[in-house]
């Protein structure tokens, strides 16, 4: 059912919404400066992440959350579960901007999607943030790998 859905990517990145803020890389609570999560109490158990979804988005707008959330299921061992009586879960809500807590942060925590966020692409987005990943391009030895090439040698 879910494959039939047709995704109404909007073409913009979670960075282009963000409100002016504090948030690191534009759509991550400030936390440590890994990249990934490497705290154990950080990741979700049996690779379950239970989560619930704010009953102010529309029809359509869960079609496009649970379409990424699908991606995940598709791809990955991960599997993103309605909540019960789970201690630890992702509660997706609007507000403003869009972006995420990295990893598991106990309780109930917020996954924001604001205006202009509801797409597929950004919700896989955040959805790898709650799961406890930071950007690639903002690694913490991102310098290590900056390959430094000298173009008097190249011309
Ligand atoms: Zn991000």
């Amino acid at each position: 059912m879910l494959n039939s859905v047709s995704i109404d990517n909007q073409g913009t990145q979670p960075w282009q919404h963000q409100p002016d803020s504090g948030l690191v890389g534009g759509d991550l609570l400030p936390e440590d400066a890994k990249n990934g999560n490497k705290n154990a109490a950080a990741k979700w158990p049996n690779a379950q992440v239970p989560y619930v979804i704010s009953s102010s988005f529309s029809a359509k707008d869960r079609q496009v959350i649970a379409s990424a959330m699908a991606m995940y299921h598709q791809k990955t061992c991960i599997r993103f579960v309605a909540r019960g009586t789970q201690k630890d879960y992702v509660k997706i809500v609007r507000g403003n901007g869009c972006w995420a807590v990295k990893g598991r942060a106990g309780g109930g925590q917020e996954l924001i999607l604001g205006d202009g966020c509801v797409s597929r692409a950004t919700v896989v987005h955040e959805l790898m943030h709650a799961l406890g990943f930071s950007h690639e391009h903002q690694r913490p030895d991102q310098k290590k790998f900056i390959v430094r090439v000298n173009m008097i040698d190249s011309l």
